[in-house]
């Protein structure tokens, strides 16, 4: 791997009030480049590993400790202004409601050369980026765009305006946190060729939150699987897909649907409910859920190995036999 663009270590996320651990030791690298697909349950840390990058943690929660090195700083410690500059600029943030970064009472035109100018002051030719910026992401109409009201747009457009927001200021890094979630299946699919599109057009790195391993699929070269606070499986999306190692992994895909079970109707769910990641311990996090489980699992922490396949926590991989 050439040198990483960011460099995620250790990091732990917990609440301030109670310290109670929600990430936990995470570590990671995005190359320059690289799209990586982050993969988990709700509660399994993804989202909060994600803000930890911009900044962006709730109120009442906090890194406690690890570093996230990128440009020779570490975003856990350097001060707010430079976060400012880094964020937009050269971290931008997709959401999964669009109005979480679109002000409901600013005509869409005006908000994106305010974010041109709050980095690059005032721009002469701030109008024309905004159109191009409309145009790129397959607005049908910038003009009207640029003079509209984001209620006035339908649900897959805002997704279009905040992706050409994101973009405005060419980030060397785009974290996407399952943006086409809310979306119908068709619109879903657009969005997804669009970011892919604009991905390899600019070369630019790619951060990809989701609650399904299936979107990240054709999306991402790489897939990190999250648990209860914890990374428990990362390989090449290939290795991921083909030849999963760590049993959670191997139960997420086995409850995707199949192109050829064409009424979807034998869907295997994984039985039971995570964890909260505080309430583990020393113990394996998925034993409750896992058929290859024994005392060992319930009693002392897998970390992560390196295996023939991918690097995945687990004592008893899927590849070993039982
Ligand atoms: Fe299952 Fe044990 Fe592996 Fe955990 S460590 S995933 S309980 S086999």
């Amino acid at each position: 791997m050439s040198s990483p663009l960011i460099k995620v270590s250790n990091l732990t996320v917990s609440t301030s009030d109670d310290n109670r651990t929600l990430v936990n030791s995470v570590s990671f690298e995005i190359a320059p480049g690289e799209a990586v697909g982050v993969v988990g349950e709700s509660g399994s840390g993804k989202t909060l590993t994600a803000l930890s990058l911009l900044g962006l943690l709730p109120r009442g929660v906090q890194a406690t400790a690890g570093s996230i090195s990128y440009d020779g700083k570490d975003l856990l410690h350097t001060d707010s202004e430079t976060l400012r500059s880094i964020r937009g600029n050269k971290i931008a943030m997709i959401y999964q409601d669009p109005m979480t970064a679109l002000n409901p009472v600013m005509r869409l035109g005006a908000q994106l050369i305010e974010v041109i100018e709050s980095h690059e002051g005032q721009s002469g030719d701030a109008t024309e980026r905004v159109l191009t910026a409309f145009s790129d992401v397959g607005i049908p109409d910038p003009k009207r765009a640029y003079e509209s009201y984001p209620h006035e747009f339908s649900g897959g457009m805002r997704q279009r305006v905040m992706i050409a927001m994101a973009l405005l200021l060419s980030p060397e890094l785009l974290i996407a946190d399952e943006p086409t979630t809310a979306l119908d299946v068709t619109i879903q699919q657009q969005i997804l060729a669009l970011v892919m599109h604009e991905r390899r057009k600019r070369n630019m790195s790619m951060l990809w939150i989701t609650h399904d391993l299936g979107v990240v699929a054709n999306l991402v070269d790489r897939v990190i699987v999250m648990y209860a606070g914890r990374i428990v499986e990362v390989g090449s999306v290939k290795d991921v897909f083909t030849n999963p190692q760590h049993p959670y992994t191997a139960g997420l895909l086995a409850s995707l649907p199949k192109a050829s079970d064409k009424n979807r109707t034998r869907l295997v769910s994984i039985p039971g409910i995570p964890p909260k990641p505080w309430t583990v311990g020393e113990s394996c996090a998925f034993s409750a859920r896992c058929t290859r489980a024994d005392d060992q699992c319930r009693t002392t922490l897998p970390l992560l190995r390196e295996n023939s396949s991918t690097q995945a926590a687990c004592f008893h991989l899927m590849g070993e036999k039982r």
